[in-house]
């Protein structure tokens, strides 16, 4: 298979039309068989559920070169529950999570000229959403339903080494008790946009956010989930109904117990004890994990042990080993890795 002329080191994390996208339909219903699409545009009803009640959920997740010449992807029944979570949640019609693991193959090999070779460090981003299509003014769910899922060649997290983050406490809620933050909704990301550019404006990579009930415990930003490592290795990350777990951290858990042979422990961590952690990191597809160099609350400086300048010690074992995990250079667990090809 020939691959596509792109600066494969060079890609930025940004949308690039790729050849096929996978689309199903929800009618009278039932789902449709789905079939691969040239098609880039999608057509609506200008009073569609989606664009009126934001009736929408996603995924994200990503398929990419190994050491040995497979393309694979990492995990990807996590994804297919995840949407069945997210679904039921917006009374949406749920996906079957069989359905969704064979789309991912025909699509992910459909476009196999745009899976970056290993070793550059870029990787197919797979974007499968749902959302309501027929029309709704009356406020309920709608009867008509898509799945899709578009990829998109993304470069690599890190050009140049990882550099450590500033992020600060949020003044703004993410998700409320009992809310949708445990759901991978677009809504949750719509309401975040404010506070992201008004972060970025005043000069920080993100924001944290802490439970909104008593706005004393430490969540998630708004877009990956958080570890911290205590000063004798243990690795800790917040316990709470309203995270959306993360495909990501929930991996990096069990790497830390079952090949770095650390703790690794899931609690309710307050902000008043993050000063007490050796490092800090981020964790979602996109990256694996960013480092967090410094946490700012409100003109209080919390700066982690491991600086500005890169990874704390425990942090970059548990990027390697996941990294390596997935790469094919390190054995994986039973299941995390589907070979498409
Ligand atoms: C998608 C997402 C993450 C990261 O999840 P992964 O499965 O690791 O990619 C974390 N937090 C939020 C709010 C998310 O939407």
């Amino acid at each position: 298979m020939e691959k596509k002329n792109i600066d494969w080191a060079n890609l930025g994390f940004g949308y690039i039309q790729t050849d096929w996208r996978y689309v199903a339909n929800y009618k009278n219903g039932a789902w449709d068989a789905g079939a691969l699409s040239a098609d880039n545009m999608i057509v609506l009803n200008e009073c569609a559920g989606v664009l009126q009640y934001a009736q929408t959920c996603f995924e994200g997740l990503k398929a990419y070169e190994t050491e040995d010449g497979h393309i694979v992807t990492f995990r990807p029944d996590l994804n297919a529950k995840r949407l069945v979570d997210s679904a039921k949640r917006l009374e949406i019609p749920v996906f079957p999570e069989d359905r969704f693991l064979e789309a991912i193959d025909q699509v992910v090999l459909a476009n196999e000229a745009f899976v970056p070779p290993y070793g550059s460090g870029a990787t197919l981003y797979l974007r499968p959403y749902l959302f309501g299509s027929s029309a709704v003014i009356g406020v309920k769910p709608a009867d008509e339903y898509q799945f899709r899922i578009l990829t998109t060649p993304v470069g690599p997290y890190f050009k140049g080494g990882a550099r450590p983050l500033t992020v600060r406490i949020s003044d703004l809620d993410r998700a409320a008790p009992h809310g949708t933050g445990h759901i991978k909704a677009g809504l949750n990301y719509a309401m975040s946009l404010y506070n992201i550019v008004d972060a970025h404006n005043c000069g920080y990579d993100e924001n944290i956010y802490l439970d909104s009930a008593t706005r004393t415990k430490i969540e998630e930003t708004g877009g990956a989930n958080i570890i911290f490592i205590t000063h004798d290795h243990k690795v800790v990350t917040p316990k709470s109904p309203t995270i959306l777990p993360s495909v990501t951290r929930r991996s990096l858990m069990t790497v830390a117990q079952d090949y770095l042979g650390l703790e690794a422990e899931e609690r309710e961590i307050t902000l008043e004890e993050v000063p007490s952690f050796a490092e800090c990191g981020l964790c979602g597809t996109a990256a694996v994990i960013s480092p967090v160099g410094k946490i700012v609350d409100h003109g209080r400086e919390i700066c982690f042990p491991s600086g500005m300048n890169e990874m704390g010690p425990i942090t970059k074992k548990l990027y390697d080993t996941l990294t390596g995990i997935q790469m094919g250079r390190i054995p994986a667990p039973e299941g995390w890795i589907r070979v498409i090809k």
